[in-house]
């Protein structure tokens, strides 16, 4: 614009000594033009630039969503590898022994803190072998004081026993499998989401390994997938406790009873005598015998004897009950009864109670009412005995006494 408003009207009225007016209207023209193809040459320039610039952005945009995704990716395999590389550690752990509570605190920890990051809430249930029944056997809980109410199951863990198959819900609130009513019905704790599998050995289903949690979508795939991997490592182990644990129980149990045998009643008594001198504690040991139970047998039959033996051991089990006893099957018609923490006084007490209970008890054998008594023996420890061997004389001596004093008797050392 310069050039034509001042050096072109300067050159030619210097150089020609003339300037027409008449000239200024083209300059002007021109000039307008000149301004008019920069302007729109400067601002095709400037949108070009904007354009570019706005495909850069949405480029580094998407290259943004990719990167958050892939290390997203990147965080989710190296939990992953995490787990996967904890397998070998967790099948060494559940196979190191095969004590049953060991095994399920091993399974139930294992899940809750590498699936559940130790939130909300882990089960393992247990079926048992009689009643064919879920039992829970083991908990893990983020809430301590969360009670679980369903002791037996609810509908989800007899979905997994009914279909022998895993299962997850993501949001509860949108599977329409279950009845949410019924769910309320067996546990009012909350449940957003879950995850359970069973644990199968050789077709029969063992137990149960399941964790929730109160929020939607805590649980993924591939959360199901691992707890399955762990329950298809662990089943085997778990049934050798299940099995093991049986034996040791068939060990101490009287057959016919239940009651303790007198094998075990014999190493029990004698470690209690030595912890009880440890720790300067009292126990007190009743004696019993039935009174003429051959009689018994003569009249009704063996299996009539076995049936009163059965249920006397009951009565005692239940009417001594809250004094957390040890009671043992210690030969035929005997009974030994280990009372923690009671002295002579109390001991006696308790011994003339179940011999009342014992004798107002009505059998019916054949038609015929009729009942039991017993001579009861009391001995303490430390002041009748100090060590078991005689204590268990001192206390059968008593009940040889209360035979000899007529028998339905308690006598004390
Ligand atoms: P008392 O004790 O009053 O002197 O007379 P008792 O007839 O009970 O005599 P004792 O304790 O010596 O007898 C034990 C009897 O108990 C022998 C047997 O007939 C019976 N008996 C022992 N074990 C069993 C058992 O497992 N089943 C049955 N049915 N009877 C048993
Ligand atoms: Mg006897
Ligand atoms: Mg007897």
């Amino acid at each position: 614009g310069t050039l034509f408003y001042f050096v072109l009207p300067a050159y030619l009225t210097f150089h020609f000594k003339v300037f027409s007016l008449k000239l200024l209207p083209l300059y002007f023209l021109i000039n307008i033009i000149i301004i008019f193809y920069l302007f729109r040459k400067n601002s095709d320039k400037k949108y070009s630039i904007e354009y570019q610039m706005q495909v850069l952005d949405e480029k580094l945009n998407i290259l943004n969503d990719q990167n958050i995704k892939e290390s997203k990716n990147n965080v989710a395999l190296q939990a992953k590898i995490i787990r996967y590389n904890s397998l070998k550690k967790i099948v060494e752990e559940i196979n190191e022994n095969l004590d049953l509570d060991s095994v399920a605190e091993s399974l139930t920890s294992i899940a809750f803190s590498l699936i559940s990051n130790n939130k909300g809430t882990c089960i393992l249930h247990l079926v048992d072998i009689e009643t064919q029944k879920l039992n829970i056997f083991k908990t893990k809980k983020e809430d301590n004081k969360l009670i679980i109410k369903a002791k037996e199951g609810d509908i989800f863990d007899y979905w997994v026993l009914r279909h022998n198959s895993s299962l997850l819900i993501e949001d509860i609130k949108n599977d329409f499998r279950f009845d949410l009513e019924r769910l309320k019905l067996q546990d009012t704790r909350q449940i957003g989401s879950l995850i359970s599998s069973p644990f199968i050995s050789e077709n029969r289903l063992l137990g149960i390994l399941r964790l929730d949690n109160q929020e939607p979508n805590f649980y993924s795939q591939d959360d199901l997938r691992f707890l399955l991997t762990i329950c298809d490592l662990a089943a085997v182990a778990l049934e050798n406790s299940i099995l093991f644990q049986a034996t040791q129980s068939l060990a101490i149990h009287d057959g016919l009873t239940s009651l303790y045998t007198k094998v075990y009643f014999l190493e029990r008594i004698k470690e209690d005598c030595i912890r009880a001198t440890r720790q300067k504690e009292i126990f007190s040991l009743l004696l019993l015998d039935i009174d003429f139970f051959k009689k018994y047998n003569d009249n009704f039959g063996h299996i009539a004897g076995d049936i009163v033996l059965k249920n006397l051991s009951q009565l005692i089990t239940e009417s001594l009950k809250e004094f957390s006893p040890i009671v043992s099957r210690f030969g035929g018609e005997e009974f030994c009864v280990i009372l923690p923490n009671k002295d002579k006084k109390s001991a006696y007490k308790i011994g003339c109670g179940l011999r009342e209970k014992i004798e107002s008890e009505k059998i019916i054998l054949r038609r015929q009412k009729t009942n039991i008594t017993v001579s009861i023996g009391v001995a303490t420890f430390p002041v009748d005995a100090s060590d078991d061997e005689s204590l268990i004389m001192k206390a059968d001596k008593a009940m040889y006494q209360a035979k000899q004093a007529g028998r339905n008797k308690v006598i004390a050392s």
